[in-house]
């Protein structure tokens, strides 16, 4: 048996017990309901209130809040919209340059080019898959200067006007490090929580520590209400506005149509943000099965040199979305064929993102070094991490 087969035939049977799926397909992740999730979308039929406005999109926009312990939060149509909202919030202009790892999902840097700003990657760390604050600090001290409380890009003079972090498969990046580094170079930090809803950095859910975090409802995240996605920030102003740019620039009258600006209609409809409350609901459930497959894989993988289960980061507490399995170095040329192999066996596995300074639209980008991102891009492999809840 050559080591792919061998680390393959592991994964295969712990992933089986673990999931508790002796026979069949064992999925990556599915959606998973209980038991007021069809009464309330239900409800939206029955009274007519299925589009952008309803008690449920109150409900929902209210309870997120909640769980989340932020001031406030804005549901909108999904999280790449969110994206775009909370760069505009953050005064992305035309021209700017906004930095963000290469190691995410696409949808990142198309918010960027969305408000046709560039994109301009930068390094992540291995420890948590989040942005490296050492390694850009370094790099923004050659290529940046800061003059009034602002940056610019000393080779394109374009203002670097934001940084997004990613919190990637719910571990938290290192904030305190991420903020200080914000502080010193006059950018204001996005946290893209697409991934991190019941993720905590130091006790505060992640999304909170930048001026906006951006949260996803698609249906392989953590909670879903098939499409949608929200903003999260304690900053009533910001919240005020984001609901403005995403409600078509209107306002409010009972019947007139004045629109003061050429904004979205990024609002999320009453029957997703239906489903979202029962979700909500549910989410404490989930956080515990996810904790628990975790801690399996975890315990199940600990004494072997093949490859590594990426673990929550210290002072941190994450939801575990997919776990992450690290190939050794050794082993990353292994990477496509146990992939390949492990689907074949009905364990859907899937490699992490092509970093995106690799993609046809974002190779001419700005970015610096990103050794490690490319390091890693080929050596993680998601593993199954449906929740059960019934
Ligand atoms: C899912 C995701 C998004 C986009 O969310 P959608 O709701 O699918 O638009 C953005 N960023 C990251 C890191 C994601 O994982």
């Amino acid at each position: 048996m050559d080591n792919t087969q061998s680390i393959v035939a592991r994964i295969v049977a712990g992933t089986r017990e673990i999931m508790d799926a002796p026979t069949g397909n064992v999925p990556l992740h599915i959606p998973v309901f209980g038991e007021n999730a069809a009464g309330y979308v239900n409800e939206c039929i029955t009274t007519g209130w299925v589009s952008s406005v309803g008690k449920f999109v109150d409900r929902f926009e209210a309870d997120l809040a909640k769980f989340t312990g932020a001031k406030r939060a804005v549901a909108m149509v999904n999280g790449t919209a969110a994206l775009h909202i909370a760069l505009k919030l953050c005064g992305v202009e035309p021209g700017d340059e906004v930095l963000l790892p290469s190691l995410t999902f696409v949808a990142t840097a198309n918010a960027v080019s969305y408000c046709h700003a560039t994109p301009h990657f930068v390094e992540v760390e291995s420890r948590t898959l989040g942005i490296d604050a050492k390694a850009i600090r370094d790099y923004l001290g050659e290529i940046a200067e800061v003059k009034n409380g602002s940056c610019t890009n000393r080779k394109t003079g374009n203002t670097i006007r934001c940084l997004i972090g990613m919190h990637a498969f719910g571990h938290p990046f290192e904030l305190e490090s991420v903020l200080e580094l914000c502080e010193d170079f006059g950018l204001n930090l996005v946290e893209d929580a697409a991934e991190s809803i019941g993720s905590y950095y130091k006790q505060q859910h992640t999304g909170l520590f930048g001026r906006v975090g951006t949260l996803s409802f698609n249906g392989n995240k953590t909670i879903t209400t098939g499409g949608g996605g929200a903003i999260i920030t304690n900053d009533d102003s910001l919240a005020d506005l984001a609901k403005h740019l995403t409600t078509t620039g209107k306002k409010p009258h009972p019947y007139r149509y004045f629109h003061d600006m050429v904004a979205h209609n990024y609002r999320m409809p009453n029957l997703n943000a239906a489903l979202g409350c029962s979700q909500l609901e549910d989410l404490p459930a989930i956080l515990e099965s996810k904790r628990k497959i975790a801690a399996g894989y975890i315990s199940t993988f600990a004494d072997n040199s093949d490859f590594e289960i990426l673990a929550e980061p210290e002072n941190c507490q994450s939801n575990y979305w997919l776990n992450a399995l690290v190939l050794s170095d050794l082993n990353a040329k292994h990477h496509d064929a146990v992939i390949q192999q492990l689907n074949q066996a009905g364990i859907i596995v899937r490699p992490i993102w092509e970093p995106l300074h690799t993609l046809p639209m974002y190779c001419d980008a700005p970015k610096m070094e990103l050794g490690v991102t490319m390091n890693l891009a080929n050596r993680i492999i998601n593993l199954p991490s449906t929740p059960r809840i019934l």
